[in-house]
């Protein structure tokens, strides 16, 4: 089978990390989140001692951390150092930790490198916020999957209460808007529509429906 990159950017909250792994899985290739490992960057830097605003002297330490993914039964496994950091992935203090350090250009680069490499060497849904502006540019499929803010917080806040994770939705809503701001506006990279990428809206469309128009799109080129 010919190798086959798709590149899925797009702000959080959006349905992107569904979407991709369903694709990933109809096409029967890797799915790559690279949110977890920014994420997994994050918790170093905490368990480090850093605070959010002493963030930047991760750097000091890169050369030491080693970040790589295993898959288990399709699902998306990130080791830190050899150790499975998977369940330490969600919550406040990876969002905020992973958001600072994503900002530092050393750790993009170290995580470039890894994302880079993936690709290289198999087919993959890679989805982030540079994907195809930065990471993969020429990845020959490229999809921006976006949802109004109201929408994104709703489905946030629906997943929330399902996990029994106590949040109003305006505080959500809140959360979401910061994020926003700190991914449109980061000095590196900063979340972009690639010019070459197909936008899609999803705030009145099912899940299976995105996977369905992106399936048949990548099939039909
Ligand atoms: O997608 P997720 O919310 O898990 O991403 C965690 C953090 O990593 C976010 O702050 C996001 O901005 C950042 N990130 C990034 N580039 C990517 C993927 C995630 O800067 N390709």
């Amino acid at each position: 089978m010919k190798k086959i990159t798709i590149a899925i950017d797009g702000p959080s909250g959006s349905g992107k990390s569904t979407v991709a792994n369903m694709v990933a899985q109809k096409l029967g290739i890797l799915y790559l989140n690279t949110g977890a490992l920014y994420r997994a960057i994050g918790i170093k830097a905490y368990r480090l001692g850093l605070t959010v605003n002493q963030v930047h002297e991760i750097e000091k330490y890169l050369q030491d951390i080693t970040i790589d993914v295993r898959y288990h039964n399709g699902n998306q496994y990130t080791y830190l150092n050899g150790k499975d950091v998977t369940q330490y992935l969600k919550g406040e203090i990876a969002d905020t930790y992973s958001a600072a350090v994503s900002d530092c250009l050393p750790v993009r680069e170290k995580i470039l490198e890894i994302q880079r490499k993936i690709a290289t060497q198999m087919s993959v849904v890679m989805e982030g916020r540079d994907i195809g502006s930065v990471v993969l540019p020429n990845a020959p499929y490229k999809f921006f999957i976006t949802a109004s803010l109201a929408i994104r917080a709703k489905r946030r806040f629906l997943e929330y209460q399902s996990k029994g994770i106590q949040m109003t939705l305006q505080e959500v809503e809140e959360g979401l808007k910061e994020r926003d701001e700190k991914d449109e506006h980061r000095k590196h990279s900063p979340l972009i529509i690639p010019k070459d990428a197909i936008i899609i809206h999803t705030d009145e469309k099912s899940v299976e429906e995105i996977v369905h128009e992106i399936i048949l799109y990548v099939r039909g080129k």
